[in-house]
């Protein structure tokens, strides 16, 4: 079994479920007592926040990749950052790592091809909604046609992913703006929904609703175990 880097903290709540899916998911391959072999480097989410929002990316960038190192030196075989907004320098990354990073967008766009889904929504940060690293992965590498919300949505989305779903509040009203928002995008013909905060399934990843949501983070944490146990 392969040794898996999480670089987590961003926010820590969905961390969380990333080291509880993995191990679940560890369990249900492996049976009994096997659990999964882990390196995770919590950041502290203030610091990077602030600086994604004064747009500081190289200076994110550089935090990140220190942590990098530090997944590195302690034994990891590969790296998963825990975040689909902070992939934006993920490039910058992997200049200074040997180990390789598993990138989340790449992770859910192989399960939207393997279901045959061609058109998607998109929910996340304003971001990984608007900016090219995410969604125009999705669209040049794998052919997807990606719809995101209107602006006021795309910011009301935003909001509560920094001032709800980051600090652990799950509030009603805003499940019901999510989950209005995701019936626009599917009137407007998405096939599927991808949660693409790592938040955002603690908030409506239980919900009944007539297209399917996509968890990022339990995508990506399966994807994980899936490398982890693939024979070299
Ligand atoms: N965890 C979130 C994401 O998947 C948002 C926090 C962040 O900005 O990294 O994008």
């Amino acid at each position: 079994m392969k040794t898996i880097g999480l670089l987590g903290g961003m926010s820590w709540e969905s961390t969380v479920s990333y080291y509880r899916i993995i191990n679940e998911t560890i369990k249900k391959r492996l049976g009994g007592l096997h659990s999964a072999k882990i390196v995770l480097y919590s950041v502290d989410f203030d610091e990077i926040e602030k600086l994604q929002h004064q747009g500081n990316w190289d200076a994110t960038a550089k935090i990140l990749t220190e942590a990098g190192k530090n997944i590195e030196r302690g034994g990891a075989d590969f790296l998963l950052i825990c975040t689909n907004t902070m992939h934006k320098v993920a490039p910058q990354m992997e200049q200074e790592l040997t180990i390789p990073i598993l990138h989340i967008a790449d992770a859910t766009a192989e399960i939207l091809k393997k279901s045959n889904k061609k058109t998607v929504g998109l929910l996340g940060t304003a971001f990984t909604m608007e900016q090219d690293f995410y969604k125009g992965r999705l669209e040049e590498q794998y052919g997807l046609k990606v719809i995101i919300p209107e602006k006021e949505d795309r910011q009301l989305v935003h909001q509560v992913i920094y001032n709800e779903l980051c600090l652990g509040v799950l509030k009603e009203d805003s499940k019901k703006s999510y989950l209005s928002i995701v019936k626009k995008l599917q009137n407007q013909g998405a096939e599927a929904i991808i949660l693409g905060c790592t938040e955002i399934a603690l908030l409506i990843g239980e919900e009944k609703t007539e297209v399917p949501l996509l968890d990022t983070a339990r995508i990506h944490a399966e994807k994980a175990v899936e490398y982890a146990l693939k024979e070299l």
